[in-house]
């Protein structure tokens, strides 16, 4: 009788399992589609200067609408591209896109683009960055390449070299999400890095939990000591902004400036934010 159950519940296992590969499979394709036909959209949540209070630039961001299943996060569809490959198509219209969209802002305004770690090995990465600036006319340190904290850096010999020479070039290198991921303290030491961004996780915490106001001016502190620019991401409350401020963090970027944008707002935004005085 156990025996018969087992099966039983080996069956229902099987289905779901079918199930879920089948749905994988199902984004995957979508994916694909969608990048070939241009479907995905980038969108720039505004970063702000804290001492100024100035728009200082925007963070690109992926958005992706699918068809049936309606918006889908970078979080789901990002990892299924780096799986497949397909992140270096994606990401390298990311970066053309981006550089473009600055082109046509005033011209102090940075634009912040989130590299894979796959696409720091492709052969190719620097001619791309490089090649995608020069045709956007932008000045290079308009650019800033955002990566997270990966092995592919840490261990290899090759990317460091390639970050270098678009440092050389005159494109920001930043650090995102620091503090969630993986040997912090020695990941700064591995690249002279421009700015760490503190990961959000941190901000949310300010004011709830002791430790993250000690992390997080820590994580200043320790910046500023190594000739690095701070931001802080996920601000949402004005309090998070005060305090931030008062820590001489560089730059805020949250809700409460604003969420990730079409290219076409813009221009309203900043007209608004100017109005407001948070731009
Ligand atoms: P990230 O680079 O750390 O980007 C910041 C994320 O925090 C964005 O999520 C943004 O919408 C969100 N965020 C900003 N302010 C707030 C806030 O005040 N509250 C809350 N709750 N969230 C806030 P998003 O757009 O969902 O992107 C998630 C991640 O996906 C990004 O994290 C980045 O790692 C990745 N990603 C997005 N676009 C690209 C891309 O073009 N290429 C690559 N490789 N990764 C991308
Ligand atoms: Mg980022
Ligand atoms: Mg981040
Ligand atoms: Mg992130």
């Amino acid at each position: 009788r156990a025996k018969s159950e087992g099966h039983g519940v080996c069956r229902v296992f099987d289905r779901k399992m079918a199930e879920t590969i089948e749905s994988a499979r199902a984004l995957q394709r979508d994916l694909a589609e969608a990048v070939a036909a241009g479907a995905l959209e980038v969108h720039y949540q505004p970063i702000v200067d804290l001492a100024g209070g100035n728009v200082s630039g925007f963070e690109a961001l992926l958005r992706w609408t699918h068809p049936i299943r309606g918006p889908i996060p970078p979080s789901e569809f990002i990892p299924v591209a780096e799986r497949t490959g397909l992140i270096v198509a994606l990401g390298g219209l990311v970066l053309r896109r981006a550089c473009r969209d600055a082109a046509s802002w005033p011209s102090h305004m940075r634009v912040s683009v989130n590299l894979s770690p796959v696409q720091l090995v492709q052969p190719n990465f620097v001619f791309d960055v490089v090649d995608a600036v020069r045709s956007a006319g932008l000045t290079p340190g308009r650019l800033d390449l955002e990566i997270t904290e990966s092995v592919a850096l840490a261990e290899n010999t090759a990317t460091r070299n390639a970050l270098g020479q678009l440092r050389a070039f005159g494109v920001g290198i930043s650090l995102d999400d620091f503090g969630i991921g993986y040997s912090s303290l020695s990941y700064l030491r591995s690249f002279p890095f421009d700015r760490i961004k503190i990961d959000m996780s941190f901000i949310r915490d300010l004011g709830h939990k002791e430790d993250a106001a000690t992390i997080v001016r820590a994580a200043i502190g320790l910046a500023r000591a190594l000739g690095m620019k701070t931001t802080a991401e996920g601000i949402e409350t004005d309090a998070q902004q005060s305090w931030l401020l008062a820590e001489a963090c560089t730059e805020g970027q949250g809700y409460l400036f604003g969420r990730a944008m079409p290219a076409a707002a813009v221009r309203g935004f900043l007209s608004g934010a100017h109005r407001r005085r948070i731009g």
